[in-house]
């Protein structure tokens, strides 16, 4: 899908192009942010708008110039080789990935102490651990909510690790931003577009997991919505896909890894735990992912892991944990 995009003067006044651009029948949006090389404002007019000829469009005052954008996902483009920190922890150096681990849930003060402390020993640098878990089943444990935010952030400054923490409704982005470095969307939440753009509104980096059913170009869509919600950073995690075959949970897909990273030169995560769905596959998964080339890997890991309260069967205790940190 093509776009004409009108390149403004610095000193345009936006609302007076809109205005000429309503009085042509003409549908536009304002891009934040950069596009390809250049910082100056943007308007994208849509490919299905009123076809208006570039003279026209030359003649409204402000405009410096009328382009073609060959991509649907502009601001998604102009973040290619775009490096994003982590609390303390650099994500996109390349060739060095990092280690974001952690316990599905929070499940107790005493626990996500005890994990931080765990996943620090084994190499990790954030901490991942879900407050507001989205299940399948309403009586499932889901999460302690607000109250483990509290405990995730004193466990994550105890280890000295960044926070990924994932935010499941617009109610709760105020009080998910107030405590993570980065804040996760989680498959089943990629296309809530009204939550990507309250948390893009954060100004913060978001690891955008892959909707299990969703088609890359989907993907790359939802990333656009985080950054023109104004996100400052997209980070591409993939956890695998609905397949027909239960014998694992899901199928990770690292052609789609290899495409967003190599091809389109994004930051890219691999979530081998809910890829597998069960612990005695994913330390071959995360080496697959790293021969791939990934920033990351994002693990569940447990100090009890066969009492976990939610997804047990794929976490991992110390001793697996630590041969997945030998990877690295
Ligand atoms: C999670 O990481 O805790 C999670 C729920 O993952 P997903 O959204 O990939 O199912
Ligand atoms: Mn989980």
């Amino acid at each position: 899908m093509s776009s004409v995009v009108i390149k403004l003067r610095d000193d345009a006044d936006i609302a007076v192009v809109q205005a000429h651009l309503k009085g042509c029948g003409v549908w536009a949006k304002e891009l934040r942010g950069e596009v390809g090389a250049t910082r100056t404002t943007v308007i994208a007019l849509k490919p299905y708008s009123k076809h208006v000829n570039t003279a026209v469009l030359m003649d409204i005052p402000g405009v410096e110039d009328v382009l073609t954008a060959s991509s649907s996902h502009p601001l998604v483009d102009a973040q290619r080789g775009r490096k994003h920190w982590i609390g303390e922890t650099l994500l996109g150096e390349e060739g060095t990935p990092i280690l974001m681990a952690g316990p599905c849930s929070i499940e107790s003060e005493e626990q996500i102490h005890t994990a931080a402390a765990m996943v620090k020993r084994c190499g990790a640098t954030v901490l991942r651990g879900g407050a507001f878990k989205p299940r399948s089943s309403p009586y499932s444990f889901c999460g302690n909510g607000a109250e483990a935010l509290g405990w995730l952030k004193s466990a994550a400054s105890e280890a000295e690790l960044g926070i990924v923490t994932e935010v499941m409704s617009e109610k709760d982005v105020d009080a998910v931003g107030a405590i993570a470095d980065l804040i996760q969307i989680g498959s089943r939440n990629m296309q809530n577009f009204s939550l990507l753009h309250a948390v893009g509104g954060l100004k913060k980096t978001v690891l955008l997991k892959r909707g299990m059913s969703a088609t890359v170009d989907e993907w790359l869509l939802a990333g656009e919505h985080l950054l023109d919600g104004g996100a400052a950073g997209v980070i591409f995690c993939e956890r695998g896909l609905r397949s027909f075959d239960s014998t694992s949970r899901n199928l990770l897909d690292l052609n789609a890894v290899a495409l967003l990273k190599h091809v389109y030169g994004m930051r890219v995560v691999v979530d081998p735990s809910h890829a597998a769905g069960r612990r005695d596959l994913i330390l071959p998964l995360a080496k697959a992912a790293i021969a791939v080339g990934v920033d990351g890997l994002l693990v569940e890991a447990h100090p009890q892991a066969s009492e976990a309260m939610s997804d047990g069967p794929q976490a991992l205790g110390e001793g697996e944990l630590k041969r997945i940190g030998e990877i690295f």
